[in-house]
């Protein structure tokens, strides 16, 4: 059985040192509240596509990037050392991409998303829906 050709699209980190290609359709996006999430992206969550290594391929400045591992977890953060933008890592056992979706240049497929470690989620990032939205920076009240 052969799979159907899927797309592929681009992502870089926000200097463009680093840049990826990536098969542009994933099962699931998840949106992690978890207390080290918060603390690795400096964050209310962190926004993260999986795919197998065999959708993936690296495009350039591979060497720019440091991986930190938390101790004893299965959580790391891979960065472009030249701006600090997250750029995608391995997971533990080498079977998946894990994609910070932030770093995408072009539209994704997603078929799912999910919030997950909700309970661990700082009071500020409560009701996101409910909180006032603005299309830029709000106009100024001018008192
Ligand atoms: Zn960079
Ligand atoms: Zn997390």
């Amino acid at each position: 059985m052969t799979e159907p050709a899927q797309s592929k699209i681009r992502g870089s980190c926000l200097c463009a040192a680093v840049s990826y290609e990536v098969r542009g359709s994933f099962e699931k996006l998840f949106l992690c509240s978890c207390d080290q999430c918060r603390q690795i992206t400096g964050s209310a969550f962190a926004s993260n596509l999986f795919v197998g290594t065999d959708g993936f391929e690296w495009l350039s400045g591979t060497e720019q990037i440091v991986r930190y591992q938390v101790p004893g977890r299965d959580i790391s953060k891979s960065f472009c050392r030249v701006c600090g933008s997250g750029v995608p890592w391995t997971n533990g056992d080498g079977t998946k991409m894990i994609v910070p979706a932030g770093s995408l240049s072009e539209p994704a497929q997603v078929v799912e998303r999910l919030r997950i470690f909700v309970s661990e989620q700082p009071e500020w990032a409560f009701d996101l829906e409910h909180v006032p939205t603005h299309a830029k920076f709000p106009k100024t009240a001018g008192s």
